[in-house]
């Protein structure tokens, strides 16, 4: 079945719980807007025609916001699959965009990184055509095979083309600190997950339903995936806590019931290409790996890769969905049927969009967050104190105040509001699963079309 009619079934499956105009709510289901482009790109090959896709699923909040995909097998359904989960993702967390999704369909190991910023570069300048592309229009951002170079790449062919526009840099997110981006942007979909784990731990009556303690020490994690997400996520979860157990990658899976070192891993991922030399634990099959006996299982590499044929044997009681969606709605329910709780991915992985928002205001203010309120900030704290100090009559050196000041900078301040966001979101979708009786995932729909709906009946439908 495709990934488009997959996220229709939980888009239909919410639906049974809302009374609202059918048409109200095709409009929201069905892409506002598609893009198919062909273009030719110079390689050591010759002239190669490249094909590409940008959707804005729904143009309701502007500008439009979602990832662009690099992948070999990469096709329009997955494109309107992954746009739609974009619009449903920002309204769950209250990102004030519409959803959108890119994807080029090249191999990248087939490409220098000459040939790599020719397409990506020649794909941005189709989108300008189109005048697809914008701060106000749709900005993209990193996804599965894209990183904050290629965002730097796109930015400065957005910003050729249009040199007086002061907001330029407010075309693409999740670009180099040095070019415009934010700090913490490129961890922020995995310490987002962390943080989306956490919650759902923290809460007993949950927890006593699925069997586990509460808290996320010595919890047991098996990661599949190892880039963006994977990476992030199993480094805050191990930072946190947790054991990573198991990492599966595309050629082979790592094992050891004991912990594996997430720097260390990564380290070899990075040196030899692969993490199967990764020398203390066992190798085994990347689809094992999933079946492990574990408390939670983070899907973290790509869609579908938990289906009917392997849902009956997961172990895990909590999955957490960092890729979009990983769990087919036949496995969904098979995984409910049993107990396991799912962390739906239109929530469990928002953390990258929420930071893209922060990057986006920040594009837009010209002045990265913190710098103007920072000394003010130290400043009264140290009035607070001397204040309180004088009160308890207690003296303290300059010096040994300064110990007791905290001054956030850019990533803290990002970090906060990421956590912030999280936390509420994941209350709001929790009070409306229990006003349900529905998964989260249902939970999470539901809220993301009753925020959209809202938006409609209160604009009303241009004539
Ligand atoms: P990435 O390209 O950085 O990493 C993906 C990793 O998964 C690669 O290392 C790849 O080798 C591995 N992989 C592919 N197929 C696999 C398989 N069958 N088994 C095991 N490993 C496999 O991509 P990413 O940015 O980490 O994105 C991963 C997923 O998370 C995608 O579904 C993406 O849409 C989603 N996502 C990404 C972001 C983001 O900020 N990058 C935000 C939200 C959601």
């Amino acid at each position: 079945m495709g990934f488009y009619k997959n996220v229709k079934l939980y888009f239909e499956r919410a639906t049974r719980y809302l009374d609202y105009d059918k048409g109200l709510l095709n409009q929201i289901q069905i892409p506002d807007a598609i893009f198919k482009v062909n273009f030719p790109v110079k390689t050591r090959r010759g002239i190669e025609v490249i094909s590409g896709w940008r959707v804005h699923h729904s143009q309701h909040l502007l500008p439009t916001k979602g990832g662009i995909r690099i992948a070999p097998e990469v096709d329009e359904d997955e494109v309107i699959a992954l746009a739609s989960l974009m619009t449903y993702k920002n309204a769950v967390v209250d990102v004030p965009f519409g959803g959108a999704k890119g994807a080029i369909k090249i191999d990248r190991r087939m490409y220098t990184d000459e040939e790599l910023e020719r397409i990506i570069r020649r794909f941005t300048v189709e989108l300008i055509k189109k005048n697809a592309i914008g701060p106000a229009i749709d900005v993209p951002a990193p996804d599965y095979g894209s990183s904050p170079r290629e965002m730097a790449w796109i930015a400065d062919t957005y910003k050729s083309y249009h040199h007086t526009d002061i907001d330029a840099l407010a075309s693409v997110t999740g670009k180099p600190v040095e070019n415009g981006g934010i700090r913490g942007r490129k961890e922020a979909t995995g310490k987002g997950l962390c943080i989306a784990l956490k919650e759902a731990l923290s809460i007993k009556e949950d927890m006593d339903k699925v069997g586990l303690s509460t808290g996320l020490s010595g919890k047991r994690v098996v990661v599949q995936g190892f880039g963006n997400v994977g990476y992030h996520a199993a480094k805050f979860l191990q930072e946190n806590g947790a054991v990573i157990i198991a990492i599966a990658e595309i050629d082979g899976a790592i094992y050891n019931p004991n912990g594996i070192d997430v720097e260390k891993a990564k380290e070899i991922h990075r040196s030899e290409g692969t993490i199967t030399r990764y020398p203390d634990a066992n190798v085994i099959p990347t689809a094992e790996a999933l079946e492990l006996e574990t408390d939670v299982l983070l899907p973290a590499a790509k869609e579908n890769q938990i289906t009917v044929e392997n849902a009956p044997r997961i172990k895990a009681k909590i999955v957490l969905e960092g890729a979009n969606g990983p769990t087919t709605p036949e496995a969904d329910e098979i995984l409910r049927k049993r107990g396991i709780m799912i962390i739906p991915d239109i929530y469990a992985n928002a953390g990258g969009v929420v930071v893209s928002y922060f990057e986006w205001l920040k594009n837009l203010y010209h002045i990265r967050l913190g710098r103007l309120t920072k000394r003010v900030e130290e400043i009264s704290q140290m009035r607070m104190l001397h204040a309180i100090l004088q009160l308890i009559g207690k003296t303290m050196s300059e010096n040994e105040l300064k110990k007791y000041i905290f001054s956030a900078d850019e990533r803290e301040i990002v970090f906060s509001g990421l956590e912030d966001t999280m936390v509420n979101a994941y209350h709001q979708l929790r009070d409306t699963s229990m006003k349900h009786g529905v998964d989260l995932r249902t939970a999470a729909f539901i809220t993301a079309i009753e925020k959209i709906v809202r938006y409609y009946l209160n604009m009303g439908i241009f004539p």
